[in-house]
């Protein structure tokens, strides 16, 4: 899966997913696995083929025999590598899973094959609104809303997301209302103009946790002070946000000492968790520094440095006193 591996980890999580769905399509048909005793690398070689737009390769393959799976597996792939002639290949060989094929064409921004495939029946538009708003693809984003896509808010948030001042704009304009959707974006990419931009607006929820979230107290505040965007912490902070315990954990966690500053300035006090977080984030000189400023839960301390195998931390742990470690090994033997 080479060809992924450029893609970030958002899309690689998509493109389980693209698979996921694929699979269980195929295995509620029933049958249409007949010829997976393939090879698997002969599998990956097939859609590294239509990858890369190897036509000889791709041909060959074909006449050799492949199954409903790999041609539309096939189908993204040629999609994400812009080859409309391998598309058309696998299009006459029943490749049909056009939604698929629109979103990967949609993620390298292949106008062609994208209007292809709502020629050929993709209809979920708004899939490709948004990743189109999250990439800056302005011009397919317009076609998009063209073709009927409407989820302007999503655009708005991916649009903040990934820094794209005039796609953000162009929602506004389409309608979205979700400034709060659109700010938690712009915390996520760091886009301290754009987070600006969606509290004009009127976004409000600056350190409430999202209700989404699926990280612990996952909140607009706590991913900039994670992530280190300190303008933006300050932004929010003048905005309201006061959970400085957070910020300090996450900054801790992301060891970003300029933060971690701003929090302490501010009145944070739970060292004994910054240090915990400093610890399994591998920060010495944070670890050093809420020890400084009387983090003293020394055998837990110990505990997240061995867990995440911090073996500096594990001795700075032990100089400093820890003597008990719950993990199976004796302290002596750290
Ligand atoms: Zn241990």
């Amino acid at each position: 899966m080479d060809q992924f591996n450029i893609i970030d980890g958002k899309n690689v999580f998509l493109w389980r997913v693209v698979l996921i769905k694929i699979s269980q399509k195929y295995d509620q048909n029933g049958g249409c696995f007949e010829r997976t005793t393939r090879n698997p690398l002969s599998r990956d070689s097939f859609r590294e083929a239509c990858f890369k737009g190897d036509e000889d390769k791709v041909k060959a393959m074909i006449a050799e025999g492949v199954t409903n799976f790999e041609v539309n597996e096939g189908l993204c792939n040629a999609c994400l590598g812009g080859h409309k002639n391998i598309v058309q290949l696998l299009i006459n060989e029943g490749a049909e899973l056009f939604d698929h094929g629109l979103y990967f064409a949609g993620e390298r921004g292949h106008e062609e094959l994208m209007r292809l495939m709502i020629t050929k029946g993709a209809t979920r538009l708004n899939l490709c609104l948004v990743s189109a708003c999250y990439y800056g693809y302005e011009d397919l984003a317009k076609l998009m809303i063209d073709k009927g896509a409407n989820d302007f808010d999503g655009g708005l948030r991916d649009a903040c997301h990934g820094g794209h001042k005039d796609l953000a704009e162009l929602m506004l304009a389409k309608g979205a209302t979700n400034f709060d959707g659109g700010l938690e974006g712009a915390c996520r990419g760091g886009h301290a103009d754009l987070a600006k931009l969606m509290i004009a607006k009127g976004a409000k929820n600056f350190d409430t946790c999202f209700t989404h979230a699926i990280v612990k107290h996952e909140s607009c505040f706590t991913i900039a002070c994670e992530r280190g965007y300190k303008d933006i912490v300050k932004m929010l902070m003048v905005e309201g946000a006061l959970d400085v315990n957070k910020g300090l954990i996450h900054a801790c966690q992301g060891g970003h000492e300029d933060v971690v500053k701003i929090m302490l300035i501010e009145g944070a006090n739970n060292f004994n968790e910054g240090l915990l977080h400093a610890c399994w984030g591998g920060h010495e000189s944070l670890v050093k520094l809420m020890l400084i400023e009387g983090a003293d839960n020394l055998n837990e301390g110990l505990q997240a440095a061995c867990c995440s195998k911090r073996e500096n931390l594990v001795k700075l742990m032990m100089a400093k006193g820890a003597t008990t470690c719950r993990c199976d090994k004796s302290s002596e033997a750290h």
